[in-house]
């Protein structure tokens, strides 16, 4: 990769934490000289641009990524995501942490991820819609159901990924399901996909507190920062599947609090209609920082990333950290975390794995053309989260690594491996 390009994914503070991750996991596990730079930078970064027609008859034109970090395993995987600020060093890092991921859970893929910057709350339906098929139609040449496999991330939506698929589909000329995953069920979605990710940060917690912290999932307390898919399905899974009491939830306009425990349904179907919290009756108003810094047993970040500073991480109030977003922590404040004995972490590419663990489940569906039921996917889905969690237990102990570092070298690990034993070509 040229050099003006890795100068440039340097401009974004997410690309020089993943990298920092990197040569620290690279340096705790020897990791060969000759084979890091490779395993460190994304194999392909796609930046176009899209001009769509606006409903008034203006055109506007937006920026769109799409990073394949490694192909060395099988087709890249990752979401796209829709967000203002969203820059080419952005998705490169949420790429890499995707290869990582995918290897620690053990799934046939490499990691991408894509976006757009773009406010799509200003775009009106059938705008998101012309945008949406405009990114897919630029990412034909790129893309294809071995090559790489979108899926819908922080401003995304089944819905989008339908257009996404029938873009590509139109193209091809038939029905070409895998694709894309997170689709809607009647275009061969997965059941269990939409909830993935926040069961699977469910089922963790639970198996946290329950085997490693001796608490009993329904004494404990748990705040959760996000309220998109990731944070709203966690606190449903968490309140209804384990009986633990949700005290805290906030959303990008603020956070609500009340200690005796909120109604999760009925603040989901408050923020449905309201589109915030702010308002909700059944507890009073927070900040997002406060949030972050309240007693709590369980605090779930699933919102964006960077929001653990040093500062907050000093400041910590609670006994288990479950990262449901994305680089939550910052490299220097997760410094500050290994040297807090009283709180476990739950690291992002174990934690909020269970997203993308289902995105293969659907793309298995879809090739064997089957439907499996919800029983059957959360089961499978738990499992391989269990192995995971394992996995990277085994490794803290043979080691004595931070549960972080565990998760990252073992990711980093068997992408390397792969890349060394297919060796160079040409
Ligand atoms: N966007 C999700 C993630 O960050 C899911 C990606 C996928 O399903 O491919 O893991």
């Amino acid at each position: 990769m040229s050099k003006v390009i890795i100068s440039s994914l340097y401009d974004s503070p997410e690309f020089r934490m993943a990298c920092r991750q990197f040569d620290q996991a690279a340096d705790a596990i020897n990791l060969p000289e000759a084979i890091r730079d490779r395993a460190k930078y994304p194999r392909r970064c796609i930046a176009v641009s899209l001009p769509i027609q606006r409903d008034d008859g203006s055109i506007a034109l937006y920026e769109g990524y799409r990073v394949q970090h490694s192909l060395s395993t099988g087709p890249s995987k990752g979401g796209v995501r829709f967000h203002p600020e969203l820059c080419l060093g952005e998705v490169a890092a949420l790429a890499v942490w995707m290869s990582w991921k995918c290897a620690l859970v053990g799934l046939p893929y490499g990691g991408a991820k894509g976006g757009v910057s773009v406010n799509a709350a200003q775009l009106s339906p059938t705008e998101l819609e012309r945008l949406s098929r405009r990114y897919m139609q630029e990412l034909i040449p790129f893309i294809g159901p071995d090559v790489d496999v979108p899926a819908p991330d922080m401003g995304t939506n089944a819905q989008i990924m339908g257009w996404m698929m029938d873009t590509y589909s139109n193209h091809i000329g038939h029905l070409v399901p895998s694709i894309v995953t997170g689709k809607p069920l009647s275009l061969g979605g997965s059941q269990g996909r939409s909830e993935a990710t926040g069961a699977g940060v469910a089922h963790l917690v639970c198996r946290y507190l329950k085997d490693f912290l001796k608490i009993a999932p329904a004494e404990a307390t748990v705040a959760i920062q996000g309220f998109g898919n990731v944070g709203s399905e966690a606190a449903l899974a968490l309140s209804r599947n384990c009986g633990a009491k949700v005290i805290a939830l906030s959303d990008e306009h603020g956070g609500i609090y009340n200690p005796r425990g909120i109604d999760v349904p009925r603040a989901l179907s408050y923020h449905r209609y309201q589109a915030t919290l702010r308002g909700f009756d059944g507890a009073e108003p927070i900040s997002n920082d406060e949030l972050l810094s309240l007693p709590c047993t369980v605090l779930i970040p699933a919102a964006v990333q960077r929001v653990i500073t040093p500062t907050v991480a000093a400041t910590l109030r609670c006994r288990l950290l479950a990262e449901a977003a994305n680089g939550p922590t910052t490299y220097s404040a997760d410094k500050i975390l290994e040297t807090r004995d009283d709180i476990e972490v739950i690291p992002d590419i174990l934690c909020n794995a269970g997203g993308v663990i289902v995105s293969y489940f659907e793309w298995l569906q879809n090739r064997a053309c089957e439907y499996w039921d919800r029983d059957t996917v959360l089961a499978k889905l738990f499992t391989q989260l269990d192995r995971a969690l394992e996995a990277v237990e085994a490794q803290r102990a043979k080691y004595q690594f931070s549960r972080r570092l565990a998760a990252q070298t073992l990711g980093i690990e068997r992408v390397a491996h792969a890349k060394q034993a297919r060796g160079l070509f040409p």
